[in-house]
């Protein structure tokens, strides 16, 4: 049997007239198959009560936190930035309920984009809300080019799982505007821009959680070192079987 990959799922928050499609939970097309091409067994999971997480986690070997809505900044200790985006709690709940269970349970992580921000603030660490909080960040994160090409390049760091998957000087696209503050205690940084804004991060003694900033689902058909990313992450969750 393939690896089972959970996706927490995104929810359509738009007014429809399709009464069906009212808060409907889905999941980025292209990082459904990305997983479905490296192996894995796609799982979409709807947002529900984090009561009730515990339920889900006999379903899956790995879970990929991925893009959307800025987290609730309540979760790191802070009121609303002038500049914070859309939010929505209900999803930061269930997904950080997700993230520790998954982590006690030894499941297999991947973050990508918010997903990567989830990660770290449900492990203990910060985000800057706007990357106007940081003096240091100066390239442009929210590229205008087109999302499935590279705009900035990151520097990783040797040695690291990333590293063995991207090369130490990958060429990735950059649709965000918040990024990791202070780093998780179990997590370490394993790439950079040149400006020094975090743009990946791996668990420090294992291999469980890899998370990058930028969005390789958009990349892997023309980007092996975006391709790598989810053949590693899908081959983590197969050895957990
Ligand atoms: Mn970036």
């Amino acid at each position: 049997m393939r690896p089972r990959i959970a996706l927490p799922a995104d929810t359509l928050d738009e007014a429809t007239n399709i009464i069906n499609e009212r808060n409907a939970a889905f999941a980025p097309r292209p990082a459904v198959e990305a997983i479905v091409k490296t192996g894995g067994l796609p799982i979409i999971l709807p947002s529900i009560d984090p009561e009730d997480v515990a339920d889900y986690l006999s379903l899956f070997d790995g879970v990929a936190f991925l893009g959307g809505a800025d987290v609730d900044p309540t979760f790191f200790g802070e009121e609303p930035h002038v500049r914070l985006g859309k939010t929505y709690r209900k999803r930061d709940l269930f997904e950080i309920e997700l993230l520790k269970q998954a982590v006690a349970a030894n499941k297999a992580i991947l973050g990508i984009c918010r997903g990567l921000q989830l990660i770290n603030v449900g492990l203990g660490g910060t985000l800057y809300q706007d990357l106007s909080e940081d003096p240091t960040a100066q390239l442009k994160h929210s590229q205008a080019a087109m999302g499935n090409q590279p705009s900035h390049h990151v520097t990783v760091v040797p040695g690291s799982t990333l590293a063995t998957l991207t090369g130490d000087r990958p060429y990735v696209n950059s649709r965000h505007h918040q990024a990791i503050k202070a780093v998780a205690p179990s997590l370490r940084v394993t790439a950079t821009a040149d400006d020094q804004v975090i743009e990946a991060l791996e668990s420090k003694d294992t291999d469980q959680i890899l998370g990058v900033q930028w969005h390789p689902e958009n990349m892997y058909k023309h980007h092996a070192e975006s391709r790598q990313i989810f053949q590693n992450f899908v081959d983590r969750a197969a050895a957990r079987m």
